[in-house]
C-alpha cells in the first residue's frame, strides 16, 4: 500500500473462528510496536457522570457503569513499525498552510512504514447487563447485528477470575491477559472510559479509589498508555477531536506532508485470502477538496448551511441517518480549513495595518479574489456525492475499524512530533511527552498514569498480575 489507501481489512473474530485465528492474533500482538484498542459498549452512562467536576466522581460513576453495562465488541489494531526510510529534503519547507506548526526543522524527512493487522472480537457478556437506548440506536444505525452477537459473540464474565473457568484458554479474558503480557504500548482515543471498562470486564473487580486504579494501571500497561484525544486537544489543537474527525484530518495531513517532502506514514497490510472473516472497511479520500479555494462570504455561508453543525462539532447528531444536513466529514474539514485560513488572513492583515499605522483596517479595502462561487460549490457537491465516505456502516466490526483509525492517527502523530534515531521502539521515537497522559474532558490538565508514593495497588490486581506472570513462566518452559 502507500500513503493513500482506499480500504483497510478488519478480521472478525467470533466463537466459530477464535481457535483458528488465535495464533495469528497472538503473533500480531507480540510483534507490534504499539497496539491501538477500542471498545464498543452497551452504554456509557449519563453525561452528568462523564463530565462530573471532580475526577474522582467521574471515575466512580464510570466504574459503576462498567459494572452494569457490557463490552459488545473489542477492537485491536496492531501497528508494527517495520522500517523507516530517510531522504534529504530538497529545500527547507516554507509552508503556507498554517495547520502545520512544524515540529522539527530538520534537513531530512522520514517515511515511517507500518504493517497493520486489525481484529474485531465480538463479545457477549454472560451476566445480566444494561443496554442504553441511545447506544442501541447508535449500534443499530451503524449496522451492528445483535442476532450475530447472541449466536457467535465470544462469551465472558465480569470482575475477578473465576478459578474453575481459568482453564478455558481461548476466551476474551485471555486476549486481555495476552495484551498485558506483551508489555506493548497501548493507544486509545479518549482512554479513560475504555480503561475502566476493560479493567472491570476482562481483568478484575475495579478498586473503589481512583488512585488505586491508576497505580494498578501502571503495572498492567507497562509499555505505557497513549491517548490520541489528549494529543489532539492539548497539542495539535484541532477545531474538533472526535475520532472520525481526527482520523480524517490525519489522513489528509499525511498525504499533504508526503507531497511536500515532510515526514509521513505508509501503511502495509497482509494479502489475506478472500473469506467471510475479512472485511474491508472503505476509507479512501474523496476526489477533490475545497481546500485551496477562495470562497466569498456568501459561498462560505452556503457551505456552512449545508453542514450539520452539531455533527461537525461533536461527531454526533440526534437525528442520525435522518438528518437533513450533511455529516460529510471531508466537507466539515474543508469548512474548518477555510474558516481558519480566513481568520489567519484577517490576523495578518490586522498586523500589517497596525504596523503601517495608517489607521485603515477596513477589510473591504483589501482585494478579495473571488475564485469560488456558490454555483461552483453546488457543482462541486453534485460531483462529490457518494465518493470518499468513511466506513459509515462498519456494522459488527466497528470497534476494529475504530481501533485502526486510532492507531493510524497516532502513527501520523509519530511522524509529525516524533523523531527517528535508528530504533524501531516507540520509547526511542521522541513521544515521551505524550506517554501516560489521558484526556479529561473539560479539564486543563490530563490525568497522568503515574504511581504516586502514597497509593498502593489493589489486592485483586496483585493476585491477578501474579497469575499472569506465572502464565508467562509456564509458557517459557
Ligand atoms: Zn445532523
Amino acid at each position: 500500500m502507500s500513503v493513500r489507501f482506499e480500504s483497510v481489512p478488519v478480521l472478525d473474530v467470533n466463537t466459530n473462528n477464535i481457535e483458528v485465528l488465535w495464533p495469528s492474533l497472538m503473533k500480531a500482538m507480540d510483534s507490534s510496536t504499539f497496539i491501538a484498542v477500542d471498545t464498543e459498549l452497551s452504554g456509557i452512562g449519563t453525561r452528568k457522570t462523564l463530565m462530573a467536576k471532580s475526577v474522582e466522581d467521574r471515575y466512580k460513576g464510570t466504574a459503576e457503569n462498567a459494572k452494569t453495562r457490557s463490552v459488545v465488541s473489542l477492537g485491536l489494531s496492531c501497528f508494527k513499525l517495520t522500517h523507516v526510510d530517510t531522504k534529504p529534503k530538497k529545500q527547507a519547507g516554507n509552508m503556507s498552510d498554517d495547520s502545520f506548526v512544524d515540529e522539527h526543522s530538520s534537513t531530512s524527512c522520514h517515511t515511517w512504514n507500518f504493517l497493520v493487522q486489525t481484529y474485531n472480537i465480538m463479545a457477549l457478556c454472560q451476566e445480566e447487563y444494561v443496554v442504553e437506548p441511545s447506544s442501541l440506536k447508535f449500534l443499530v444505525e451503524h449496522g451492528f447485528d445483535f442476532n450475530k452477537q447472541y449466536s457467535c459473540g465470544v462469551g465472558y464474565y465480569r470482575g475477578n477470575d473465576k478459578p474453575d473457568l481459568i482453564s478455558d484458554k481461548k476466551c476474551l479474558r485471555s486476549v486481555f491477559t495476552a495484551l498485558v503480557k506483551t508489555k506493548k504500548p497501548v493507544v486509545f482515543h479518549n482512554a479513560l472510559t475504555d480503561l475502566v471498562f476493560l479493567y472491570q470486564n476482562f481483568y478484575a473487580s475495579l478498586p473503589s479509589a481512583m488512585s488505586t486504579f491508576i497505580a494498578d494501571l501502571t503495572e498492567i500497561f507497562t509499555g505505557g498508555v497513549y491517548d490520541t484525544k489528549y494529543v489532539t486537544d492539548y497539542v495539535h489543537r484541532m477545531p474538533a477531536s472526535y475520532l472520525e474527525y481526527v482520523f480524517r484530518k490525519s489522513q489528509r495531513d499525511n498525504v499533504q506532508r508526503y507531497n511536500t517532502e515532510r515526514s509521513s506514514v505508509t501503511i502495509n497490510i497482509l494479502p489475506y485470502p478472500a473469506s467471510d472473516t475479512v472485511n474491508y472497511c472503505k476509507c479512501g479520500l474523496p476526489q477533490g477538496s475545497l481546500q485551496g479555494t477562495d470562497p466569498d462570504q456568501e459561498t462560505l455561508q452556503a457551505i456552512k448551511e449545508h453542514i450539520c453543525l452539531g455533527f461537525a462539532g461533536h461527531g454526533w447528531c440526534s437525528s442520525g441517518d435522518r438528518c437533513s444536513k450533511s455529516h460529510d466529514i471531508d466537507l466539515i474539514l474543508d469548512m474548518d480549513h477555510l474558516v481558519q485560513t480566513r481568520k489567519s488572513r484577517k490576523r495578518k492583515r490586522r498586523n500589517r495595518n497596525q504596523q503601517s499605522d495608517n489607521g485603515d483596517s477596513d477589510e473591504s479595502q483589501e482585494p478579495v479574489n473571488n475564485q469560488f462561487t456558490k454555483d461552483q460549490f453546488e457543482e462541486f457537491m453534485s460531483k462529490r456525492l457518494g465518493s470518499g465516505e468513511i466506513c459509515q456502516h462498519a456494522g459488527c466490526h466497528r470497534a476494529g475499524f475504530d481501533s485502526f483509525m486510532t492507531g493510524f492517527s497516532f502513527a501520523v502523530y509519530i511522524s509529525k512530533y516524533g523523531s527517528y534515531k535508528g530504533s524501531l521502539n516507540l520509547d526511542d521515537c521522541g513521544m515521551e511527552a505524550f506517554k501516560n497522559n489521558v484526556y479529561l474532558s473539560g479539564k486543563n490538565m490530563p490525568l497522568t498514569i503515574v504511581k504516586s508514593a502514597f497509593s498502593k495497588t489493589s489486592k485483586d490486581h496483585k493476585e491477578k498480575i501474579k497469575r499472569i506472570s506465572e502464565i508467562v513462566k509456564n509458557s517459557d518452559i
